[in-house]
C-alpha cells in the first residue's frame, strides 16, 4: 500500500485523505492547527451554491470594485499599499476577463457534480452538520442586477443548472421572513443546499481516522523536496523536527498552498482574499421563527445567510484584498449585523460571534486539481468562494488523477 500524505486538514484536505482512504492508500494528515478545519473551513457562509458559481472577473464588478474602494463599508476593500503579489495577482485577474463565460460555465458543471457526489457520500456516512437541501434564494437589489442575473442564466441553463426567475411575491412565498421593500426580484435554485462546513470536517476527519487515517496536528510542514522518487517532508510538532517520506503528496494548504508549492517550482498563484461572518445564536422563539429557512444570496450586498439547525443563523460577506492578517474589524463585521437587522427586524442580533477567513483565491478564480512539476506532487487548492461547494468533486477527481498516475508508474 503506497504512503501519501497530504498538507492542510481544511475542507480539501480532508475530503482528499477520505477519498485517498477508500482508494486503499495509507494516508497521512498533517496541519500546523491543533484541530481540524481552524482556518477557512471554519465558520463560512455555509452555502452548496452551484448558483454561485459566476466567476468574478468581468467588468461588472471591476467597475463596481472601483467605486467601492473609497467606501467605508462597502462590500470590497483594499489595502492601497502596492505589493508585488497584489499587483501580479490583480493584472492576471483582468487578463482573465476574456475567460468570464467559460470559467462560469465549468464552475457551475464542477459544482452540479459536487452536489451530486456529496449526497453520495451522505449515503454511505452518518455526519450531521444542519444540512438543508431548501435551495438558495438569490435576492436583486437593482433591476440592472437581475438583468445581468437573466444574462448569467443563460450560461448556467448550458451548464445544466436551473435557477429560476422570480418576482418579489414569488420570494415571499418561498422565504416568508424577508422585508423585500428593496428588492427587485431575484432568482431561486431548488438544487442548492447548505450546511455547517466545521461539523462537517471535524466529524469526516474522525471517519477517515476509525478507517486508519493518520492525524499530525500542531504539525507544521517547513521544507519539502523529491529525491530518490519519493517526497521528503521536513516538520515540526512543539519544537521537534522530524522528516518523513512519502510516495505521493497532495498539496491542500489553504492560502499558504502558494509557498509550498514555490518550494517545489511551480506558481500557485493564490491571494487571501478576507472575509467575514457571524454567526447570530437564536436564543429566542420570536427570533427562531423570524429567521429564514431558506440560504440566502444577496447580490447587491455581497452577503450570503445560511439558517444552521434551529438556533444559529450565518451571515457571511466582504472581499478584502489586505494580505494574510485576520484581523477582526468592527467596521466589516457591522454591515453583516446592519443587513440582518433590516432584513429580518424581528431577529435579534444581540448575540453573535465574528470570524474572519482567508479565501484561497486564483487569478482566474479556477481551482487548482491536478499534478504539479515534480513526480509524485499533487495539488487540490485554490478554491476560492467557492470551497465548500466544490470540494466533493476535487477530492474525487484529485483521488482519481493520483491512482492513475500511480497505475502507470
Ligand atoms: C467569509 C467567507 C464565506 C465563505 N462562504 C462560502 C460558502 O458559502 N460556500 C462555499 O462553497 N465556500 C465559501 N467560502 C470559501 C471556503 O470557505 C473556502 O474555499 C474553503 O474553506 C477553503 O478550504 P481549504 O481546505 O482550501 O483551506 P483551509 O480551510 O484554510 O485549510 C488549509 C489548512 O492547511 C493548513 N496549513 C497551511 N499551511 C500549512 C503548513 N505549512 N503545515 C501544516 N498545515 C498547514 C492550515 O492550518 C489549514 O487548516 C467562504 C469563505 C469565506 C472567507
Amino acid at each position: 500500500m503506497k504512503k501519501i500524505a497530504v498538507i492542510g486538514a481544511g475542507i480539501t484536505g480532508i475530503t482528499t485523505a477520505y477519498q485517498l482512504m477508500k482508494k486503499g492508500y495509507d494516508v497521512t494528515v498533517f496541519d500546523k492547527q491543533k484541530y481540524a478545519a481552524m482556518e477557512t473551513s471554519y465558520a463560512n457562509g455555509g452555502q452548496l451554491s452551484a448558483c454561485n458559481g459566476e466567476v468574478w472577473t468581468n467588468w461588472k464588478t471591476i467597475y463596481q470594485g472601483i467605486q467601492w474602494i473609497f467606501k467605508k463599508d462597502a462590500p470590497l476593500s483594499i489595502n492601497l499599499k502596492p505589493s508585488l503579489h497584489k499587483i501580479g495577482w490583480f493584472l492576471n485577474f483582468l487578463s482573465n476577463v476574456k475567460n468570464h463565460e467559460k470559467n462560469t460555465i465549468a464552475t457551475v458543471k464542477m459544482a452540479i457534480e459536487s452536489g451530486n457526489l456529496l449526497k453520495e457520500l451522505l449515503k454511505d456516512e452518518n455526519i450531521n452538520f444542519d444540512f438543508k437541501e431548501r435551495g438558495i434564494l438569490h435576492l436583486c437589489n437593482t433591476e440592472e442586477n437581475f438583468n445581468h442575473g437573466l444574462k448569467v442564466n443563460k450560461w448556467l441553463t448550458k451548464a445544466g443548472l436551473k435557477r429560476e426567475p422570480l418576482n418579489n411575491e414569488e420570494i415571499q412565498k418561498i422565504e416568508p421572513t424577508i422585508n423585500l421593500n428593496d428588492f427587485f426580484g431575484g432568482f431561486f435554485t431548488k438544487s442548492d443546499m447548505s450546511g455547517d462546513i466545521h461539523l462537517f470536517c471535524t466529524q469526516l476527519a474522525e471517519i477517515c481516522k476509525k478507517n486508519n487515517v493518520k492525524f499530525n496536528y500542531n504539525t507544521s510542514i517547513n521544507d519539502i523536496v523529491y529525491k530518490h522518487n519519493l517526497v521528503e517532508l521536513k516538520f515540526s510538532t512543539q519544537n521537534t523536527n522530524n522528516t518523513d517520506t512519502f510516495d505521493a503528496t497532495v498539496i491542500c494548504a489553504g492560502v499558504s498552498s502558494k509557498f509550498i508549492a514555490s518550494k517545489l517550482g511551480d506558481n500557485i498563484n493564490i491571494y487571501p482574499v478576507k472575509g467575514y461572518s457571524i454567526t447570530v445564536d437564536l436564543n429566542d422563539k420570536i427570533s427562531q421563527k423570524h429567521a429564514p429557512e431558506v440560504s440566502l444570496l444577496d447580490d447587491g450586498a455581497k452577503i450570503v445567510s445560511s439558517r444552521l439547525g434551529i438556533n444559529r443563523f450565518r451571515i457571511a460577506g466582504t472581499a478584502e484584498f489586505n494580505g494574510y492578517n485576520k484581523d477582526i474589524r468592527e467596521d466589516r463585521i457591522l454591515p453583516l449585523i446592519k443587513w440582518s437587522n433590516k432584513l429580518f427586524p424581528k431577529v435579534s442580533t444581540e448575540h453573535y460571534r465574528p470570524w474572519a477567513g482567508l479565501r484561497p483565491m486564483t487569478p482566474n478564480m479556477m481551482p487548482k486539481i491536478g499534478k504539479g512539476k515534480l513526480p509524485g506532487i499533487f495539488y487540490n487548492t485554490g478554491h476560492g468562494h467557492l470551497g465548500w461547494t466544490l470540494s466533493a468533486f476535487s477530492s474525487l477527481l484529485i483521488s482519481d488523477i493520483l491512482l492513475r498516475t500511480d497505475n502507470l508508474n
